[in-house]
């Protein structure tokens, strides 16, 4: 049981035969318009029946805002559900900080103002496919942001690793990343992927999130995604829309 692919498929399949099958959920960042990328993650994810939500960008930081354009993309997508990534995307977190849209470097009334503004934004472009998600740029955000969200209008928040309890929100979060961003946006390869979760599968936990993002998937990434969807599903795990596990809570 060497392999870290094995292992994983074999603890999926164990929880399965229990009773209690590994689901899992997708979720991919930083969407703004539709393109190439966008269109070959909808196919893969469609194909295989793989409920997908994406996080997208009300107003990347000098682009142009997101618009029409994904949310009629989206229309034959019926799987993908819409979560709001911040604002703009921007770091103000300074020189030499790991980077944060969602920090304490400003008011905090401005940036619950373009929460809320997102959240509409999002709400008026794609309906009821757009949740009430927050899902805060770099998975970095606040603690005294936190208390206000409910208030901006947001249910639920996702960043990455372990949730911790958070008032009046549930937490879903993403357990593994496939891009390796420090060797340069990279796919990881396949081993520490499945390592990762053969980890998951075979701890406590109810559920795991996968984290993508379609626009700088190379090669691997894709081939690393495609696999992990189709032999997990395989060996008896559940792809399960986010919306699910948050009413789940
Ligand atoms: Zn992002």
């Amino acid at each position: 049981m060497s392999d870290p692919r094995n292992a994983a498929l074999a603890a999926i399949a164990a929880r399965a035969a229990a009773g209690h099958p590994l689901r899992l959920w997708l979720r991919d960042d930083d969407a703004v318009a539709p393109g190439q990328a966008l269109d070959r993650l909808l196919d893969l994810t469609g194909a295989a029946g793989v409920p997908l939500t994406l996080a997208v960008i009300p107003a990347p930081w000098g682009e142009a805002p997101t618009g029409p354009a994904l949310a009629g993309r989206l229309e034959t997508a019926p799987h993908v559900r819409v979560a709001v990534h911040g604002w703009s995307h921007r770091n103000h977190a300074p020189e030499g900080v790991k980077k944060q849209e969602l920090g304490a470097h400003r008011p905090l009334a401005s940036i619950h103002a373009e929460l809320r503004a997102g959240l509409e934004r999002l709400t008026g472009l794609h309906g009821a496919r757009a949740l009430p998600l927050l899902v805060p740029p770099w998975n970095r955000i606040a603690p005294d942001l936190l208390p206000g969200l409910a208030a901006d209008g947001f249910t639920a928040l996702s960043t990455f690793g372990a949730e911790a309890a958070v008032a009046g929100l549930v937490q879903v979060n993403t357990q593994i990343d496939i891009i390796d961003w420090k060797a340069g946006r990279i796919g990881r390869p396949a081993g520490p992927v499945w390592s990762e979760m053969a980890a998951l599968a075979a701890g406590p936990r109810r559920f795991g999130g996968v984290l993508t993002h379609h626009l700088v998937h190379d090669a691997t990434a894709w081939a690393v995604l495609a696999d992990l969807i189709a032999a997990s599903t395989q060996a008896g795990a559940e792809w399960v829309g986010v919306e699910r596990l948050i009413a789940a809570g």
